[in-house]
């Protein structure tokens, strides 16, 4: 018992590893989005499992993903959650100057695919696993691993619905993606949408026989650009973002056969990416008003024709105050006296939607993140290693009787 109160105890007992050490061993995972991220998984599950009291495991439908949450200390008490996202964007090898999935350490960085999107938070959250445990914390340590953010967020829905089953909700969440340990209090949402006209096909020569899917979908773009031009002209607007309005933008189109033929299909892609405070269904409510102006003229000429809305995925906005617990939990741990907002999305916002209040921090550079040669500067992994230790500081440690 009395070496059970020694913090140092777990060090000697237990196989704990450095961080750049879990940081090199979970690079060494090909978590590609596509790919299945079970064996990473049961890496951590195995790694976790000498000091977490809890275990919780979420599947994807089709059994090749899982989310991983795990707790360390009292199960009762509402506690902080450490999220991170276990998959990574593809890694084209010819344009990596070494293996993606092969960490290597040279001048201060570390390399590989996920270095700074988002492996290193994770590592160091799991590196101090047995410092958490050790320490006796009167609050728990919950650590959320999710599968496909990459994606569209899709595997961190089945966690964030799964922790109702906790016997009390967490109480703040840190979603560990690259920020520069900056605090981030609030991001865009965004949803994407496959639009597909269906038109007639017939000869060019007889075009009052036919209905034009590529003229049709050309209008429907049309429409989202002056969507667009509006919003950019009356808003709304939020300060802090760059730019301070909503923004739509078709990125893919495809559609007809040949110059002579009335193309009988055209299929485009595009984004809405929302303020938190501008719902994207008025947007889209436009949208799909405008195709119902359309659709009379193509109906008039067959029956068949029509456009399709297909809405793939929909992350939402952060939007938390600046004096909110997690915001204000952040800047005490990384010094920090202000918060800032970006344009990328996180799970962070599902995580405040759930009534878990959300910020985004953590180590590396979104400039490094999805490119050839991802790195993750050693200072900004020593950063978050300060920014966890100075975490257990923070919390006071359990009684006895607790
Ligand atoms: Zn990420």
């Amino acid at each position: 018992m009395v070496v059970e109160s020694d913090p140092w105890h777990y060090f000697t007992m237990t196989r704990s590893l450095a961080p750049l050490d879990l940081i090199t061993r979970l690079i060494g995972f090909d978590t590609t989005s596509a790919k299945s991220n079970l064996a990473l998984i049961e890496f951590v599950a195995e790694y976790l499992s000498q000091w977490t009291t809890e275990f919780r495991v979420t599947k994807s439908d089709d059994g090749r993903k899982s989310n991983l949450f795990a707790t360390i200390g009292p199960s009762d008490i509402p506690g902080i959650v450490l999220s991170g996202h276990t998959d990574v964007v593809p890694a084209n090898a010819p344009d990596w100057t070494s293996d993606p999935f092969t960490a290597r350490v040279t001048d201060g960085k570390l390399y590989g695919r996920g270095a700074a999107d988002m492996k290193s938070f994770i590592a160091v959250a799991l590196a101090m696993a047995p410092r958490f445990a050790a320490a006796k914390l009167s609050q728990p340590i919950h650590f959320a691993f999710s599968y496909d953010e990459e994606v569209g967020c899709l595997g961190v829905r089945s966690l964030i619905a799964d922790l109702k089953n906790l016997p009390v909700k967490p109480s703040l969440c840190i979603v560990g993606e690259p920020t520069e340990m900056t605090v981030i209090i609030g991001h865009k949402g965004k949803k994407s949408v496959t639009c597909t006209v269906h038109g007639k096909e017939g000869h060019s020569a007889l075009n009052h026989k036919g209905v034009n899917a590529v003229e049709i979908a050309a209008d429907l773009v049309h429409k989202i650009r002056s969507v667009q031009k509006r919003i950019r002209q009356e808003g709304p607007f939020e300060d802090g973002y760059d730019p301070p309005y909503s923004t739509l933008h078709t990125g893919v189109i495809h559609g007809g056969a040949a110059l002579n033929i009335i193309p009988r299909e055209c299929r485009f892609e595009f984004e809405i990416r929302n303020l938190p405070s501008h719902d994207p269904e008025t947007i889209m409510a436009e949208l799909r008003a405008h195709a119902q102006e359309l659709a009379p003229e193509m109906l008039a000429v067959d029956p068949e024709t029509g456009i399709l809305f297909d809405e793939r995925n929909n992350t939402v906005g952060l939007s938390v105050d600046e004096d909110s617990e997690p915001a204000r939990l952040a800047c005490q741990l990384t010094g920090h006296n202000h918060t800032s907002k970006v344009a990328f999305t996180t799970e962070a916002g599902l995580f405040a939607q759930a009534d878990i209040p959300a910020v985004v921090c953590g180590p590396g550079s979104i400039a490094q993140a999805h490119r050839p040669d991802e790195f993750i500067a050693l200072e900004q992994v020593e950063k978050c290693e300060r920014f966890m230790t100075d975490l257990i500081k923070l919390i006071p440690q359990r009684t006895d009787k607790t």
